[in-house]
């Protein structure tokens, strides 16, 4: 993990910068549940955007959720699954074509596909992955090969993610190590 880089935020008013950021907090608190768990820590949630598209910190989360793989003994149980079925369930649709996914590290492959089929118009996100993530290797997140692409807006409070991502790592490779 020591190769998360951070990319250049995509330059946006300061208002919306503000917002986004409102909102990652909002996930990085959740990644901090899944560290308390023991979990990779990575947080999601996502918000409903009203329809004139001017996202406020007002803005109702519909869904959250924190990496539970290890305690739900399930691969799939990444932070971003948990959120858009949480967000799926409480609107009755699969598709969450008005709302904003924030997650503190880019989305895996995994992941990044569900975000496609749930229709989710805008990804933001903190820290990216440049090995594994979804869209800096596979490109999922805006391919034309699929039927929906995203607006990704990546380095939101990026360099507070990877501090906390590699902070975790590093302690469990010491506890390796003991
Ligand atoms: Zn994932």
């Amino acid at each position: 993990m020591a190769d998360l880089e951070t990319p250049q935020a995509v330059p946006c008013s300061e208002r919306k910068l503000g917002v986004h950021e409102h909102f990652m907090r909002v996930a990085m608190r959740e990644a901090e549940l899944a560290e308390t768990a023991g979990e990779v820590p990575t947080g999601c949630v996502i918000v409903e955007r009203p329809e004139d598209g001017t996202l406020t910190a007002d803005a109702r989360i519909i869904g959250r959720g924190h990496n539970e793989t290890e305690g739900r003994g399930n691969p799939t149980s990444h932070a971003e699954m948990l959120a858009i079925a949480e967000a799926c369930a409480a609107r009755g649709d699969f598709r969450l074509t008005d709302t904003v996914l924030y997650v503190t590290k880019e989305p895996c492959a995994m992941c990044a596909g569900a975000i496609v089929l749930a229709r989710i118009p805008v990804v933001v996100y903190g820290v990216s992955d440049p090995h594994r993530g979804g869209q800096s290797v596979f490109g999922i997140l805006d391919s034309e090969a699929l039927i929906h692409r995203a607006e990704i807006i990546g380095g939101v409070c990026g360099d507070e993610c990877r501090v906390r991502l590699q902070a975790f790592f590093r302690a469990r490779r010491r506890q390796g190590q003991e």
